[in-house]
């Protein structure tokens, strides 16, 4: 069967024979723009040879081409009414098939080990925008093999994953993804090509997973609580910031010798450090606490 869903006549078909009524709580916009779609399959460089794990397929409109073009596909969605829709229209895409629970609950690491031999993994979706952090985050920190990410995510989202220092979007976000991959912006999507539409405009971002990892730092942990504190108070200094923050308790001298010996300015501000000089600050002061 070729994919039918992602036009919306055909959508409000499916809709209108299950009297599908739309969860808010679940963040549930349809995509209706077969463009995108195609748009999202090909920057996520999906094969006959991958495993793609979706997260939230709705009514099955993009889970119909991951499976036309991917070896196999898991499709996770927590709304026990999409379930019979699912097994309706991805009934012609045997390669599918669909878990009902919340992602977050899902042990991804085991579904990969099992169905692809422990392997990379490739993660599409049009995530629900409710929870695109933690899904995003728990995707990087935990075991799970993966090569990449494409998602759809609210556009502020998508600019902040792939802003640099010094620029307004630049954050706790941007590093903790720039840790771990390489972002790139795929297209932008209008709200219109979603049914009903989100009240804000939409983005297509790849991910994909280092091999080699940018930094090097003794304990991830602090570099991430470093960062944190340092965006926490925005337009004050690197020190003052570390200093205030309740998830640290080193003393201004501490924190004043290891901004020294990372030759910055005791003016400094967190919003112009690199991902790069936080690894080397975070080794720093790991050192003078011990
Ligand atoms: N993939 C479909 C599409 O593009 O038309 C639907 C995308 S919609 C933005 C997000 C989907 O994620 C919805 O189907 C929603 O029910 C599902 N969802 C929301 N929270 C979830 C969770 N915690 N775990 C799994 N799926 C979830």
């Amino acid at each position: 069967t070729e994919p039918f869903l992602g036009n919306p006549q055909n959508t409000i078909a499916v809709l209108q024979k299950y009297n599908f009524n739309f969860q808010k709580k679940f963040g549930q916009n349809f995509l209706i723009d077969t463009h995108v779609l195609d748009k999202i399959i090909r920057a996520a460089e999906i094969t006959k040879e991958d495993f793609v794990l979706e997260i939230g397929p709705g009514i099955g409109t993009m889970t119909q081409y991951l499976a036309k073009y991917a070896r196999e596909v898991v499709a996770v969605e927590i709304d026990r009414m999409l379930i019979p829709i699912l097994e309706d229209t991805l009934s012609g895409f045997p390669n599918a098939s669909v878990i009902n629970e919340d992602i977050l609950k899902v042990d991804i690491a085991k579904l990969a080990e099992e169905r692809n031999g422990g392997r990379p993994i490739k993660v599409v979706a049009n995530l629900p925008y409710y929870i695109t952090t933690p899904i995003i985050m728990g995707l990087f920190e935990s075991q799970v093999p993966l090569s990449s990410i494409t998602v759809m995510v609210q556009k502020e989202v998508a600019s902040r994953m792939q802003a640099g220092p010094g620029t307004k979007d630049y954050g706790a976000l941007s590093l903790a993804v720039q840790f771990y991959a390489d972002p790139y912006i795929v297209a932008n999507v209008p709200p219109n090509c979603f049914m009903p539409r989100p009240n804000v405009g939409s983005a297509v971002i790849r991910l994909t997973r280092h091999d080699v990892m940018p930094v090097q730092v003794k304990d991830e942990k602090l570099m991430f609580r470093l960062i944190r504190a340092s965006f926490n108070q925005r337009r004050k200094t690197l020190a003052n910031g570390l200093f205030n923050s309740p998830e640290l308790s080193f003393t201004k001298e501490e924190i004043a010798e290891a901004i020294e010996k990372l030759g910055r300015g005791s003016s400094i501000r967190g919003e112009a450090l690199t991902l790069e000089e936080f690894a080397r600050l975070s080794d720093l002061m790991g050192e003078g606490r011990k």
